[in-house]
């Protein structure tokens, strides 16, 4: 009887164990794994933000962010095509992340505080700074000026937060894209549109009726976007050390002269 006894208990011990074993080794697949097993790597980047990410009258992706994923494209596959681009806005940006609707973002997200309390972030890629665009012969020339009057922004912006925060008795009015965010400044909506100098710039060049103020209110570093979760650690090491590359060997340098942001 208590031979009986003590094979079960030894039994349910074994059992016990093993589960805390395969428990303790569970294998998790990390990113850069789930990449290479499809053979093709999936970025969320943004179709509206020349000269960072938008799309050509034929159709495909361009631009300073769609040329960084193509390079780690490259690095990783061995071809820079074997990439899927998807479009993101700068409101729908994380939750497609989260939903795995792409492996990572390169849609000129800045780095920040509160966005690193849920995703993890590469080294920065490039530096931009909250600027002003407003029609010519405006008489707002500061932030200040925009006190008790009408600002653009681009959901999910940084500069939706740093307005919402920073000006005093401001009325914000949000667009989902840049494109309509410029038609409204364009319209008289408001009297400013704040965002990123660096995709402002676009708009100063190509119309002479708006004009982007030279000072710039925020450091805002770009950085590509990962789940924070375990398996993008190895994945963000080795994307890493492919910027950290590139940007040695001067071919970042030479893709923001090319698209113009150096
Ligand atoms: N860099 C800023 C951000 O991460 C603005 C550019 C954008 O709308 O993506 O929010």
């Amino acid at each position: 009887m208590y031979k009986k006894l003590f094979a079960i208990l030894i039994s349910i011990i074994f059992i016990c164990c093993g589960c805390g074993m395969k428990n303790s080794k569970q294998q998790y697949k990390s990113l850069s794994d789930t990449i290479t097993e499809r053979d093709q790597i999936i970025i969320g980047v943004k179709s509206d933000s020349y000269p960072f990410g938008y799309k050509t009258s034929s159709g495909n992706y361009e631009g300073y962010d769609v040329e960084i994923g193509r390079i780690i494209a490259k690095n990783l596959l061995g071809d820079r095509n074997k990439v899927k681009f998807v479009p993101v806005t700068a409101s729908d940006r994380m939750m497609k992340l989260y939903s795995n609707d792409v492996d990572i973002l390169i849609a000129t997200m800045s780095i920040t505080p509160k966005r690193k309390e849920i995703l993890d972030f590469s080294n920065s890629y490039y530096t931009a700074g909250q600027a002003i665009l407003v029609k010519k012969g405006s008489k707002i020339r500061h932030l200040k000026d925009l006190s008790g009057k009408r600002a653009i922004i681009v959901f999910g912006s940084t500069s939706e937060q740093s307005l919402r925060s920073g000006v005093s008795n401001l009325g914000i009015l949000g667009y989902k894209t840049y494109d309509e965010a410029y038609k409204a400044l364009k319209n008289g909506r408001a009297e400013a549109l704040v965002s990123d100098n660096a995709i402002l710039l676009n708009y100063a060049l190509k119309d002479d009726s708006v004009e982007l103020l030279p000072q710039l209110y925020t450091k805002e570093p770009y950085a590509i976007a990962f789940r924070k979760e375990k398996e993008s650690q190895s994945m963000i090491k080795y994307v890493n050390e492919i910027l950290n590359k590139e940007a040695r060997k001067g071919t970042l340098d030479k893709l923001q002269e090319q698209f113009e942001i150096k």
